[in-house]
């Protein structure tokens, strides 16, 4: 059985869904200086990062993504001109999804604040518990407990197994973030000045 949970920005505007599959996805927490910058730079921080300044992420193929309203509202943009690309609206800046440049990655990261949950509960049956709360050296107020100062090198057979299936399976697409090979909003490169 498919589960499916639903998507949308805090206003409303750009809404969708993410189907849960079983080993096709991981539950994790990023406390990275980028990430952190992302949501401070749309002014989201309150709604995304955690008092560790961490990222709730729910990895997995951009085939399971749909955006069923408000596709004119993604934008995007990277803190370099080869860096992750960080998906946003621009109708309540919202995070929505962080990929590779290279549209065959079969990845994405949703922030998990972008995904519908009606209780907390709800939530941890559906996703699970947290399996691995990477670069915890940047996190404020005290590391999470468990928590990897850098990504841990324990996790990479596991991503590099499920990359290697997403791209054999072709699970790269069809994805509401990209479009011809292209992401559907021309990335915006940030400076570190515009971060800060
Ligand atoms: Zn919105
Ligand atoms: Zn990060």
């Amino acid at each position: 059985m498919t589960q499916t949970v639903k998507l949308a920005c805090t206003c409303g505007k750009v809404a969708g869904e993410v189907k849960i599959i079983k080993q096709e996805n991981f539950h994790v927490k990023c406390l990275c200086c980028d990430c952190q910058n992302f949501a401070t730079h749309l002014g989201h921080d309150d709604k995304t990062l955690d008092q560790h300044g961490g990222t709730e992420l729910f990895q997995t193929y951009p085939a399971h993504v749909t955006i069923t309203q408000g596709e004119e509202y993604i934008a995007c943009l990277s803190f370099s001109p080869t860096g992750l690309l960080r998906f946003h609206t621009s109708c309540c800046n919202t995070p929505i999804g962080n990929m590779l440049r290279n549209p065959k990655m079969p990845f994405v990261g949703i922030p998990v604040a972008f995904m519908q949950f009606t209780t907390p509960s709800e939530k941890d049956t559906t996703l699970g518990p947290i399996l691995m709360q990477a670069f915890a050296k940047y996190a404020k107020n005290g590391k999470p407990e468990g928590s990897h100062d850098r990504f841990p090198l324990s996790f990479m057979p596991k991503i590099l197994f499920f990359m290697g299936k997403g791209f054999f399976q072709k699970k790269f697409m069809p994805s509401p973030y990209f479009k011809d090979g292209k992401p559907v909003s021309p990335p915006q490169v940030l400076t570190d000045k515009q971060t800060t």
